[in-house]
């Protein structure tokens, strides 16, 4: 389970976030690309835009079961 202490700044508000155990293998910005996208400059993933649907909220729950290293949480505030 991610931290949310461990979150990375670039991350919108919300409850969808990844955090500083992020291994930047892209897969959640592959399988939810319309809610993840890589951040080149710093290495890692991050949550650009909250899931706004049912079909978002499936694939960013589907995005965060299969990071390899647990770095997605859906504990944020806001
Ligand atoms: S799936 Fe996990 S490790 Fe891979 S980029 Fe996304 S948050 Fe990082």
């Amino acid at each position: 389970m991610a931290e949310l202490s461990l979150r990375w700044t670039d991350n919108v508000a919300g409850p969808y976030y990844v955090d500083e155990e992020c291994i930047d293998c892209s897969l959640c910005s592959e399988i939810a690309p319309d809610n993840f996208r890589i951040n080149e400059e710093a290495g890692h993933d991050y949550v650009y835009k909250q899931p706004a649907t049912s079909e978002e909220e499936d694939l960013c729950i589907e995005a965060m079961e299969s990071c390899p290293v647990e770095a997605i949480g859906n504990d944020g505030e806001g």
